[in-house]
């Protein structure tokens, strides 16, 4: 096995005690097996985890910004590695090359954004009811941190969970999609460049069964941030609890957009095909319900439906494609057979609904962008999260009817309305039930520094990225001293 393939546990690269390992492969042709990558079990989780406890200590020793600086130049790493990157991002996730470089330069962002929290005060001084006393409290550790991550963004959540982790003091272990497997030894290598002490930062490679879970359930690591789908999220809570671990938890989202008659209409079209069929439909914040006022109903649904029939679907590394494919084939199969239900219940199929004729794509995992018109409320594919080039067009009486139909569902993480009316803007603001909302912007992307997550099924109540970052990776001490008088 080639030792870039292997698992990296205490600084160094080790092949998995099962001996086992899982064929990446590049979902724009299967034929392109890119490598095998190790299928560890609970003895490899169980050995990463004592070398980040072992390394903790001293770690967390270290002065904050000597921990930034670790971070600074894993930053520049990864910027002077973009291209090979973002290439093997590509690769095996299947996302165009810009938004794969995209998504690396988000990573380098990140990893500065987070190095440099490091010299931020990280507590408060607070008046003491004793005439001689000093009061304060300060941030520090937890110790060792699970960092379980999905598939979609496979550069950019591994580091918005161990960059802050690392910044505050605290150990990881890395548990990254065992699809996107090359794209985290591509960190593990960033992190090993700048001479990372041994044991600080651990990546196991493995299902989420063989792997994930006994990372979840090893009495020493102290919390797990996870970032996937809803009912492994469900999972992760229950063991943490359980366990006495601090958890967060990002998931789903089934995100709409209202379209008010003053919006710019043409502007509003590309934002919301860009939300949509970018990454192929395969982010958490994709657009996937677009609630239209009934009196530019049929206008701008003609419009949404013309461009999306012009959009080329392809390879990653086609500058004319406009999305690529999804991540499997079983991904494909069942979002084609979502799409044919839907029609067989009497929506309109105005787009796409089936994996493109081209015989140059046959060997991809491709489907086509998809419009659905007239899609009631109450219907499975308007509430549940399809995680695939799929647009649900609504029809809504007015902004009120168009605000309940939005929240009317059991997700909550983004959403969007375009209209001109500011008095309209604030108060689908207030009224969204959602932990992102953009006005006259698409629901996808959020900045570094500011939070990100979700409302109701979408997320833990916890917030990621920014400096809520800091609440979850440290815990607060609260200290005072007396004079010895
Ligand atoms: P998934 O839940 O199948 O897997 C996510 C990770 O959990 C993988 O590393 C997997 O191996 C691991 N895992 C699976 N079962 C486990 C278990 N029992 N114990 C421990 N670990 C386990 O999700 P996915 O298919 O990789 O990702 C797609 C989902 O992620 C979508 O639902 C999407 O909305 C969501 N997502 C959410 C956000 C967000 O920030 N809200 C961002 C990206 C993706």
């Amino acid at each position: 096995m080639d030792s870039r393939t292997t698992n990296f546990i205490g600084g160094e690269w080790r092949a998995p005690s099962t001996g086992e390992t899982m064929p990446n492969v590049n979902p724009a042709d299967r034929r392109d097996v890119i490598g095998e990558f190790p299928s560890s079990g609970e003895q490899d989780v169980d050995l990463a985890v004592r070398f980040a406890a072992e390394a903790q200590l001293g770690w967390a020793a270290l002065p904050a910004p000597a921990r930034g600086e670790f971070l600074r130049k894993a930053a520049d790493v990864i910027e002077g590695r973009l291209e090979d990157i973002a290439l093997g991002l590509m690769r095996e996730e299947g996302k165009s090359l810009p938004e794969a470089r995209g998504e690396t330069l988000r990573a380098v962002t990140l990893m500065r954004y987070h190095a440099a929290q490091t010299m931020l005060p990280d507590g408060d001084v607070i008046p003491s009811a004793g005439a001689s006393t000093f009061l304060y409290s300060l941030r520090v550790p937890l110790g060792v941190c699970a960092a379980i991550t999905p598939w979609n963004f496979p550069i950019a959540i591994p580091v918005w969970k161990c960059a802050p982790a690392l910044a505050f003091g605290n150990t990881v272990v890395l548990k990254p999609s065992e699809e996107t497997p090359l794209t985290a030894v591509h960190l593990a290598e960033c992190f090993e460049a700048v001479g990372l002490p041994n044991g600080v930062f651990n990546l196991v490679h493995g299902t989420g069964e063989a792997a994930g879970k006994p990372l979840v359930r090893h009495p020493l690591v102290r919390a797990v941030s996870f970032t996937g789908s809803v009912d492994t999220g469900k999972h992760i809570a229950r063991i943490a609890v359980e366990t006495g671990k601090k958890y967060q938890l990002e998931m789903g989202g089934k995100n709409g957009v209202v379209v008010m008659p003053d919006a710019n209409l043409e502007s509003a079209v590309t934002l919301i095909l860009q939300g949509a069929f970018k990454s192929a439909g395969e982010k958490c914040t994709a657009t996937s319900r677009v609630i239209i006022h009934q009196d530019i109903y049929a206008e701008f649904a003609a419009r949404i439906v013309e461009r999306t029939k012009a959009l080329k679907v392809g390879p990653g590394d086609d500058p004319a494609a406009y999305l690529g494919p999804v991540i499997r084939e079983s991904a494909q199969s069942s979002i084609i057979q979502q799409i044919e239900i839907a029609h067989q219940q009497g929506c309109e199929l105005l787009a796409g609904g089936a994996a493109p004729a081209e015989a140059a794509l046959r060997h991809g995992f491709y489907v086509l962008p998809t419009v659905l018109g007239r899609v009631p409320a109450g219907m499975r594919i308007a509430r549940e999260e399809v995680f695939g080039p799929v647009l649900c067009l609504m029809r809504a009486a007015d902004f009120d009817e168009a605000i309940a139909m939005l929240n009317d569902i059991e997700f909550g993480l983004s959403a969007a309305i375009f209209t001109r009316d500011l008095d309209t803007a604030l108060k689908f603001a207030e009224r969204a039930d959602a932990g992102l909302v953009r006005i006259n912007g698409e629901t996808a992307g959020v900045e570094p520094q500011a939070p990100f997550g979700g409302m109701k099924a979408s997320s833990s109540f916890s917030r990621e990225q920014g400096m809520a970052a800091r609440e979850f990776y440290t815990q607060t001490k609260t200290v005072s001293i007396d004079r010895a008088l």
